[in-house]
């Protein structure tokens, strides 16, 4: 079914969640491990993350430098089959455009439409970490807006070789949203102009990028309400863990901690303090944007489900 289905049936707002997949030599059990928790809370969709291969240098016998690409993470397409297969929810693959040829994301669509999968989040994708900047594949997309038309093509039956009559796919398309601005964006408004390109082109819904104060996702709201986007958008929240996070968020994520947050971050002493202050956070957050009646709270587990676990607990 549809994430925008589920949003228009939805009596209250839902719960959901997205999933890294494991580093390659894992098995399918620690995705499981890390679902298993959080299913009691009875999400509608579970998104599972893409994340493009990594490459490494190593040194050959004439001494020259052999560029090789290394996948660190198996599987987004198979994993998203695996849920749906045992949890009987929708799985929703994000789908990026770095690393793939226009012909690659029609065969990875229609691999997800053979498999049942009704949703795709549309992507563009982070540099490689070799990159300062990001490198579309040769014969691939630039930006999200181009692999969002793409998918709505295929929607309507018009693939790469369009020799032979085929049916259309039915993909549900989201897109990414940043209430605090992507990072490479000259400023806000253009930002958001590019997101309404989005969502002209196909996208129907949008999942925006974590935050950790709730008024600059309603700021956001209204000002894409503002411009004519009127598709659901769904925050998404990451509870903080560790001291670590505390820099590495800002800096990785390009967001900011409020002066609340900042302040009591500051008086953290371990990785426990930070936890418990992250979690008691999260609740707050999701309670007023539950409040507010937002769609559905999408929760970044990173791995971590025991924390959304606990703010799950206290706000659904
Ligand atoms: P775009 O919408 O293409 O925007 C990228 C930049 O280009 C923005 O600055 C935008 O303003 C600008 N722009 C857009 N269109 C144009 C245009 N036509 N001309 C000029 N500039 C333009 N990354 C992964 O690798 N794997 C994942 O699974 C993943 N999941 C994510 C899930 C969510 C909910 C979010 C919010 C992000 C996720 N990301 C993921 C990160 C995402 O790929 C990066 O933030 C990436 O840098 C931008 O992706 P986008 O789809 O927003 O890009």
């Amino acid at each position: 079914m549809k994430v925008t289905d589920h949003i228009k049936e939805a009596k209250e707002t839902l719960f959901s969640f997205e999933i890294l997949p494991p580093l390659k030599g894992k098995s399918i059990q620690s995705i499981y491990e890390g679902i298993d928790p959080l299913m009691e809370f009875k999400p509608k969709f579970v998104n599972v993350t893409y994340h493009r291969e990594e490459y490494v240098y190593k040194e050959r016998e004439n001494g020259l430098l052999e560029k090789i690409a290394i996948r660190k993470r198996p599987g987004t397409v198979g994993i998203c089959a695996a849920i749906m297969n045992k949890y009987h929810v929708d799985a929703v693959p994000h789908l990026i455009c770095g690393g793939f040829s226009k012909e690659e994301t029609e065969n990875a669509l229609i691999d997800l439409q053979f498999l049942g999968i009704d949703n795709v989040l549309a992507l563009r994708g982070d540099s490689i970490k070799t990159e300062s900047v990001f490198r579309p594949h040769k014969d691939g997309h630039s930006y999200a807006v181009n692999l969002i038309h793409q998918i709505k093509e295929m929607n309507e039956g018009i693939y790469l070789l369009d020799d032979v009559e085929l049916t259309g796919t039915d993909f549900c398309i989201g897109a990414a949203g940043y209430p605090e601005k992507h990072f490479e964006s000259m400023n806000m408004s253009t930002d958001l102009q590019y997101l309404k390109a989005k969502v002209d082109a196909g996208a129907e819904y949008i999942v925006t990028q974590m935050f950790f104060d709730n008024k600059k996702f309603f700021d956001f709201v209204n000002a894409c309400r503002s411009i004519g986007i009127t598709v659901p958008i769904i925050p998404g929240i990451k509870p903080i863990k560790s001291l670590n996070h505390i820099s590495f968020l800002p800096k990785f994520f390009s967001i900011d901690f409020p002066d609340d947050l900042s302040k009591e971050l500051l008086k953290c002493k371990s990785n426990a303090d930070v936890e418990a202050l992250g979690t008691e956070w999260g609740i707050q957050q999701s309670k007023e944007l539950k409040d507010a009646g937002v769609p559905c709270i999408h929760y970044y587990t990173m791995s971590n489900s025991s924390q959304v676990k606990t703010i799950a607990a206290n706000v659904f």
